[in-house]
């Protein structure tokens, strides 16, 4: 756990957010500047900097399955959705704590800006 960690923090409960899903690994959270209808936030509760900072890739196979469950229970599986992963400065990651976005409920366009 780091403390100064906005991510860590939320895992925490020292931060509120609005819980979609829990389980001991991994935390799901609605994102506060939603980008579509659906924007909810996937971590872990271990702290990672990046996607480069992973080892135990297995751990990120466990996340998809639980994005996966959130798509069902949100009504966005059969529409469709979009996961990202944004790491590092050009990739638009602002926040230093490994996390998905599952993005849903209009369509997305492709390119991404
Ligand atoms: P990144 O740009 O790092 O891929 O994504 C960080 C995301 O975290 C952004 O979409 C931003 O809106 C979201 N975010 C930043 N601070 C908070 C917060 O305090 N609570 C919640 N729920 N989301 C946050
Ligand atoms: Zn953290």
């Amino acid at each position: 756990m780091v403390s100064t960690c906005l991510f860590c923090r939320i895992a925490a409960k020292e931060i509120p957010s609005q819980i979609v899903f829990e389980d001991s690994e991994f935390l799901a959270f609605k994102d506060v500047n939603p980008q579509a209808p659906v924007h909810i936030l996937i971590i872990p509760k271990s702290h990672y900097n990046t996607l480069l900072d992973v080892s135990d890739f297995t751990m990120l196979g466990r996340a998809q399955q639980i994005i996966i469950r959130i798509a069902e229970e949100q009504g966005i599986a059969q529409s469709g959705f979009r996961i990202v992963m944004n790491c590092r400065d050009d990739g638009g990651q602002t926040v230093y704590h490994l996390h998905y976005h599952l993005l849903g409920g209009r369509f997305m366009a492709w390119p991404p800006g």
